[in-house]
């Protein structure tokens, strides 16, 4: 471990060297930075509108300007200037959990190394877009029992949810926070090609420094993912392993896995979850998990050298990335080469024998609240082979239409589907079309509340009918590059589309059938 430390002794001497500190430097890594201490540190990096330019994402639901900070060889801050660059627009956002703060901190550091002309290779490829602190209103609801068993900041941090009381990283498909809403303006606009969400573990176990994730699902592109996974990632990790971080996917080892057997597992698959959602969207999605049971100075530490990490591997091949996507968006474009996708989805196993490092954790008390702590024992590291579970597979299937046909009466789901960039036409005369029509069997709402819904669950069977398609209906071709989404979002039997999130709740007329048809031809 002592070649860790020297490197953490390094970073602490360079990061003193730099005029502007962040508030945990100058508080012994005890205090994270308020929004206030955020801005008054972009103020003092004086930002001069050369290399590194100052705009905003949107605001928060309290009105807190969201800052973002263009760096690269651009002339101006406009989404259509960076688009036509040619260059790679990589997107990171720190501190969507607002009680996950180092991805903020990390990103606070980073600005300062690009404003002293560290990292200039970038400049040639890419184009980044930097956010820190993307919960603003939830950062500044500090506590000292906001997840107090994690090691630190011990003198409190935010909270994880937004000004509305909302989880953002649930909203992606709903988009009923001003933040999120604002995110997938900005990848409408700016359309990075690759994005980074920048976490802390939230109770998993295991050994590592940081962990990571993609986006996970079976309607994800499989040459993206296979692309992400066996060729971007692996580069990325050997280069984190050089450094001496210990790092893998991000997963919880488990005794009982779904499945029923032991196992590092990982949860996600809907596009609901940042990271899912840019996968849909033919992007390539990163999330970073740095590990809670780890000192806040190293977390710190950790994910910035993640995020250097990535990108130097970006900027070290752009072309193979935006190959990879505009192929993504090719079989988008052409989406009924498939018969049918997912429209639910599960985790299970991809690898049965790998090689997972674990470790036990120790309790201290934070000093100022009593609470436990917990931090990792380097000492009790030990290598396990266990089975992994880190694909996806449908657990129900749809048929992928050409075209869907929603009635203009739903003007929250088109709206909807606008926000999201997916492209729309009002038919300007009617047509007799044979359409498919779904027969609801069953619709039941969650007992239990969640994100402030009762999700709707859909259960039933398509019939093959004519319809009279009366004029004004609005029409959404599958034959574009955000197909996959439309199909999760449209989908009646989808775990995560309008009927799950309540859009439809008013329209069931009768409740036979699913307002929305769809052809098949
Ligand atoms: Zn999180």
């Amino acid at each position: 471990m002592t070649i860790v430390k020297n490197i953490f002794l390094l970073l602490i001497c360079a990061s003193t060297s730099y005029p502007q500190q962040t508030r945990p430097e100058k508080s012994n890594y005890e205090e994270t930075s308020r929004y206030q201490d955020v801005m008054d540190f972009l103020d003092a990096l004086k930002i001069d509108g050369k290399t590194m330019k100052l705009t905003s994402l949107g605001y928060s639901t309290q009105g807190k300007k969201l800052p973002m900070i263009v760096v690269g060889s651009v002339a101006d801050t406009k989404p259509e200037t960076i688009r036509k660059s040619g260059k790679l627009v990589v997107y990171i956002q720190g501190n969507i959990h607002a009680g996950e703060v180092e991805g903020k901190e990390a990103m606070l550091e980073l600005l300062r190394e690009l404003k002293a002309g560290k990292h200039a290779e970038w400049k040639k490829n890419l184009v980044l877009l930097i956010v820190p602190i993307f919960n603003a209103d939830g950062n500044d609801v500090i506590s000292l029992y906001n997840r107090p068993w994690q090691y630190g900041p011990i003198a409190g941090m935010g909270q994880r949810a937004n000004g509305q009381g909302l989880d953002l990283n649930r909203d992606h498909m709903k988009l009923e926070t001003p933040e999120v809403s604002s995110f997938v303006k900005m990848l409408n606009e700016y359309d990075p090609q690759v994005t980074i969400d920048l976490h802390t573990t939230n109770g998993s176990f295991h050994g590592y420094h940081i962990t990571y994730s993609y986006a996970l699902n079976p309607v994800i592109d499989q040459t993206l993912d296979n692309f992400t996974r066996n060729v971007f990632f692996p580069k990325v990790e050997g280069k984190m392993t050089a450094e001496q971080w210990r790092i893998h996917q991000y997963g919880d080892y488990l005794e009982k896995t779904p499945a029923g057997k032991p196992g590092y597992y990982y949860w996600v698959t809907e596009p609901r979850f940042n990271s899912n959602y840019v996968g849909f969207r033919n992007r390539l999605a990163i999330l970073s998990e740095s590990y809670s049971y780890i000192s806040f100075q190293q977390r710190i530490a950790s994910t910035k050298s993640l995020v250097v990490n990535i990108l130097d591997v970006a900027n070290a091949d752009p072309k193979l990335i935006k190959e990879t996507i505009r192929k993504a968006d090719d079989v988008a474009m052409n989406i009924r080469t498939f018969d049918s996708l997912a429209v639910r989805a599960e985790i299970v196993e991809s690898n049965p024998a790998q090689e997972i490092l674990l470790a036990a954790v120790k309790e201290e008390r934070n000093p100022y609240s009593n609470e436990i702590m917990y931090l990792m024992n380097e000492d009790s590291l030990k290598k396990i082979v266990t089975a992994e579970f880190y694909s996806s597979r449908a657990t129900k299937k749809a048929k992928v239409p050409v075209r869907y046909y929603i009635p203009d009466s739903l003007q929250s789901v088109i709206a909807l589907l606008r926000e999201h960039g997916i492209q729309m036409t009002i038919l300007k005369e009617s047509e007799r079309k044979t359409v498919q029509r779904f027969i609801i069997r069953e619709n039941k709402m969650a007992e239990r509340e969640f994100q402030k819904h009762k999700m709707r669950t859909l259960e039933g069977t398509f019939e093959s009918v004519e319809q009279t398609i009366p004029t004004g209906t609005i029409s959404v071709e599958m034959n574009q590059s955000l197909s996959r989404l439309a199909f999760y979002l449209l989908e009646p039997e989808s775990e995560d589309g309008v009927v799950a999130w309540n859009f439809i709740d008013k329209y069931f007329g009768d409740g036979k059938y699913y307002p929305i048809v769809k052809v098949i031809e």
